[in-house]
């Protein structure tokens, strides 16, 4: 009765996408499967990325490395031509006004904007300049002849789309005539979805108006009401579902004790540790410990910088599980991860009678027997490994603390799965070396309880960092020869990206190739790690590298998380704009781990966006990781964030961004912690479309975010 009613209510909103006029089967399947946008509510969800405002046009001339990300300029087309063939195939037009010329490159869409372009018409270019031998040029501009037909106001908005969708007439300004379609048979339908007098107190716009103003803004004013209310109702209806859930969860979550603090915490405390724990460790020790006699089950972030000691942490807590008589598991996000963790815990704990596995995908079927049955007999402790752990088949006598490293290589589901293996979920630990800013834990976690390693291991000094142009490549090779000389490793790692991965093992391959030559044998041991290696090849190599033999290591970033060879002081970074600042921060942090003075060396090509200079001057700039990633949230942005990170799969954040509306997301808390007080059932049926918006996907999983 509830739903059919709502149907009828929401009626056109929740029309397939196919119905619209100009949409059809064949670009419906289309918008599902690249925007993810599949009813017309989907779309009038599907918010700009950005506006070109339409009063400032710049010259030519006036543009300069110190322009903003993205302009706009009025430009007559001269010529255009297609070059090259396959791959390399690309459009390039060259436009000028009369104060210069600008290139304008296409790599995607070819036929599109081909037929876009008339020679000696005049088009508004909006993209990113760059530079090229001081010729200005643009790569994939988005592209408007300036005589055509145009929404009136000053300010239009710019639909991010992808390479596929712009080959079907799906470009930003095709998403925009169909929302202007969709927009006129919606703007009636348009159910609120904030409660009158929320909406009376916060001076906020209704969601008509909002949705309105959001696609076709009246004025810069009226966008900005705009989106204040989306991303207000955006934050309250995520802070609202988590918080709600987290009363039930208490209740409901009883957590295993660990009141003991027997021979094997001691023991190994006291015996194994040669090195005294920094403060910041000791903390965090004292926070699980009263965590896992509280009587709540624990869920527990850990963030410390890479080489902060975690692992150790993490061992500790499960010999204290241990000393309680339950088991521990720890996943890891890749097997040489999962080996490494392994073999480090084993070699610390010496002859310590702790049982520990490992268990990754190429265990032998007889291994996997032996460590099923040791499982489930309860003698083995500690189990140790990748995905494989969370099989069904592998079953527990007692698991009671779950250790997940590097959380955000894994799924929410696949840490929801691991909840099934005991009666009661057992104590979560997930621990990650990417410092999440504190407003963006606060939305993607709620209520996780955050423990914070600020502190290294004395005696560490800080990674020297530099950036290099490929002319400068001598010099590094000098560099490199004089530390090899002295006892000392280098990695030297290649950026790997999915979708052009054959492109980048040849990047690799000739790179080794070249270094074969500069360092050759039998003076110099090269070895390679990369994901196309089998597991065995992988770990052997990895260990030439660990035991010393090696004395350079290329590598993709299979080596991005975890990997520790103290002796290893200088890492090398080919085509460091390609990569993230949170991964070239994660690469850097395999060196500086012993007591030797270590150097990260960025190598770049001399071409840079603006973007790419930006991340690189700041990983020059400071070795801090919070500072960095409160910087990669900034220049990625919202838009970037939900496609990456947990946030946006988690709670689909469309417009709020958690770094860059920081204010908001603690004031939606606030309102939505007095609504619960309130009203905890949350039954005001003005709360209804917000609980159906925001509560829907989440089920059980949605509490269980380790
Ligand atoms: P991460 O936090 O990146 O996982 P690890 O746990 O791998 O860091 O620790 C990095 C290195 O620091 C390891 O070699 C570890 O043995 C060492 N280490 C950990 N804690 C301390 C400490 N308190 N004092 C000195 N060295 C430590
Ligand atoms: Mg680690």
């Amino acid at each position: 009765m509830d739903n059919y009613y709502l149907c009828v209510m929401r009626g056109y909103l929740y029309n397939d996408i196919k119905f619209l006029p100009g949409v059809g089967e064949r670009r419906a399947m289309l918008l599902r499967k690249e925007l993810k946008i599949s009813t017309m509510r989907d779309l009038l969800y599907y918010f700009p990325r950005r506006y070109i405002d339409r009063t400032k046009v710049y010259k030519v001339r006036e543009v300069t490395e110190d322009a903003p990300n993205y302009i706009q300029l009025r430009v007559r087309v001269e010529s255009f031509a297609v070059h090259g063939e396959g791959r390399k195939k690309r459009l390039i037009a060259l436009a000028s006004d009369d104060t210069g010329g600008v290139e304008l490159t296409w790599f995607g869409g070819l036929g599109w904007v081909e037929k876009q372009l008339e020679r000696g018409r005049e088009y508004i270019v909006f993209g990113r300049p760059g530079f090229f031998n001081h010729e200005l040029q643009m790569v994939h501009p988005e592209l408007e002849a300036v005589d055509a037909p145009r929404h009136k106001g000053n300010m239009q908005g710019i639909y991010s789309t992808t390479e596929t969708l712009t080959a079907n007439y799906l470009c930003s300004k095709g998403i925009y005539n169909l929302i202007c379609k969709a927009w006129e048979n919606a703007r009636n339908h348009i159910v609120e979805t904030l409660p009158e007098w929320l909406m009376r107190e916060q001076k906020l716009m209704p969601l008509n108006l909002a949705l309105q103003n959001i696609h076709f803004p009246e004025n810069p004013e009226r966008l900005r009401q705009a989106e204040r209310r989306l991303k207000f109702e955006e934050l309250l209806g995520v802070q609202l579902g988590i918080l709600s859930e987290r009363t039930g969860r208490m209740a409901r979550c009883d957590g295993f004790l660990f009141p003991t603090v027997g021979d094997k915490f001691t023991r190994f405390f006291n015996e194994c540790i040669p090195f005294e724990l920094t403060g910041a460790q000791k903390r965090v020790i004292k926070e699980i410990r009263s965590d896992t006699v509280s009587g709540f089950q624990m869920n527990r972030l850990l963030q410390g910088d890479v080489g902060s000691g975690k692992t150790l942490v993490a061992l500790l807590s499960m010999l204290l599980a241990a000393d309680n008589a339950f088991q521990s598991c720890m996943m890891a996000p890749t097997e040489i991860l999962a080996r490494q963790h392994f073999a480090t815990v084993k070699k610390m704990l010496g002859d310590m009678p702790v049982r520990v596995e490992v268990l990754t995908g190429s265990t032998t079927a007889k291994e996997r027997r032996a460590i099923h049955e040791g499982l489930r007999d309860g003698s083995v402790d500690i189990l140790i490994g990748t995905h494989a752990l969370i099989e069904d088949t592998v079953q527990f006598a007692n698991l009671g603390f779950v250790v997940i490293d590097e959380q955000h290589r894994f799924g929410v589901e696949q840490r929801a799965r691991l909840w099934t293996k005991n009666h009661q979920p057992p104590h979560v630990l997930v621990m990650t070396a990417t410092p999440i800013p504190r407003t963006l834990a606060m939305t993607m976690y709620g209520d996780l309880d955050v423990s914070v390693i600020d502190e290294l291991p004395p005696g560490r000094k800080p990674i020297k960092t530099i950036h290099l142009r490929d002319s400068d490549r001598l010099r590094v090779m000098g560099f490199m020869q004089r530390q090899i000389a002295a006892g000392r490793q280098v990695y030297v790692v290649y950026p790997l990206i999915a979708e052009s991965e054959s492109m980048d093992y040849k990047d690799l391959q000739d790179g080794f190739e070249s270094l074969s030559q500069q360092f050759p044998p039998p003076g110099y041991f090269i070895t390679v790690v990369h994901g196309r290696l089998s597991a065995e090849v992988k770990e052997r190599n990895m260990m030439q590298f660990k035991d010393g033999v090696a004395h350079i290591m290329v590598a993709t970033t299979v080596i991005e998380v975890g990997v520790d060879v103290p002796n290893a002081t200088v890492m090398v970074i080919e085509s460091a704009e390609r990569f993230g600042l949170s991964q070239l921060h994660q690469l850097r942090g395999r060196v500086g781990r012993g007591g030797g003075q270590s150097y990260c060396i960025l190598m770049s090509g001399d071409k840079l966006s603006h973007e790419a200079r930006k991340r690189l001057e700041a990983m020059v700039r400071t070795n801090d990781g919070f500072e960095l990633s409160e910087l990669d949230l900034q220049l990625r942005g919202s838009g970037d964030l939900s496609g990456t990170m947990q946030s946006g799969q988690m709670f689909d954040l469309k417009i709020a961004s958690p770094s860059r509306d920081a204010a908001l997301v603690e004031h939606a808390r606030t309102i939505a912690l007095s609504i619960l007080e309130k009203d905890p059932e949350l039954a005001d049926p003005q709360l209804k479309e917000l609980k159906q918006r925001y509560f829907s996907k989440k089920d059980s999983d949605f509490s269980r975010i380790s």
